[in-house]
């Protein structure tokens, strides 16, 4: 029988597309631009301490829970990772990320480093992690102040978080300057386009590749 390409043939693991930054970069555009342009992508949706901004749909956004409830999660193991970031908690829960990856379907994480350090140490294979850079301090500054969702108090702790986070920026496989925000979203894209097609993400390609041979021998024998 001759072997005949399709998506099934080849199969895909999902990866753990993992987005890490300094608060202001943009890094929550480019994952809503990134959602919309691939509906596939299933973005792991957080539950945080922090209380909701104005803008944020509970459940979408984040799932807001008080520190009782995350104490719970985390001590019963529901949390891929997690980590205080700003004086708050914020978590990853575990469920169906497993099953989801086995499918080849592609998760989402906008995460900090620490959460970006535990994924890595237990799935480092699986996960392509991207650190967002700011074209300069007084943009992301600004950003943060045009945004306007957070209290000027709360903007300069980010600010004065950042620092620790910006040192973290080697650890990641890719960093991108986010100043233009359509050419950074292209390169986001082109990653994903990328990492998607590594030989380790394609377990049917055995089979495949096989089948081609045998039947290359087969017509040439
Ligand atoms: P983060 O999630 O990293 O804290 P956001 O995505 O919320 O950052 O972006 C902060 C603010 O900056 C938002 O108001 C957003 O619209 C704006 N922004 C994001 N990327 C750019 C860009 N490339 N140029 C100008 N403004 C941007
Ligand atoms: P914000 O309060 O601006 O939504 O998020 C603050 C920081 O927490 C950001 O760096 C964001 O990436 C990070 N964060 C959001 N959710 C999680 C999570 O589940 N785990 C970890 N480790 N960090 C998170």
């Amino acid at each position: 029988m001759t072997v005949q390409l399709s998506n099934e043939t080849i199969g895909r693991r999902g990866l753990m597309l993992v987005l890490s930054s300094p608060s202001g970069a943009g890094k929550t555009t480019l994952t809503r631009l990134l959602r919309e342009q691939e509906p596939s992508l299933t973005l792991s949706v957080s539950v945080t301490t922090r209380p909701r901004r104005h803008s944020e749909v509970e459940g979408v956004h984040y799932r807001f829970i008080d520190v009782e409830t995350f104490t719970l999660m985390r001590d019963r193991g529901d949390l891929l990772e997690w980590a205080e970031v700003h004086g708050n908690f914020y978590g990853s829960p575990r469920r169906e990320i497993d099953k989801a990856l086995a499918s080849g379907q592609d998760i989402l994480f906008d995460i900090d480093y620490q959460g970006a350090q535990q994924i890595r140490a237990n799935a480092a294979s699986d996960v392509v992690s991207i650190f967002i850079l700011p074209p300069s301090i007084p943009e992301m500054r600004r950003r943060l102040e045009r945004r306007a969702e957070d209290p000027p108090e709360m903007i300069a702790r980010r600010l004065r978080t950042a620092i620790g986070e910006l040192e973290r920026w080697r650890e990641y496989d890719y960093v991108l300057v986010n100043d233009d925000l359509e050419r950074c979203f292209e390169r986001l894209q082109a990653i994903l386009v990328a990492e998607r097609l590594r030989r380790e993400r394609q377990p049917g390609l055995v089979a495949f590749t096989e089948g081609l041979m045998d039947d290359l021998r087969r017509s040439t024998s």
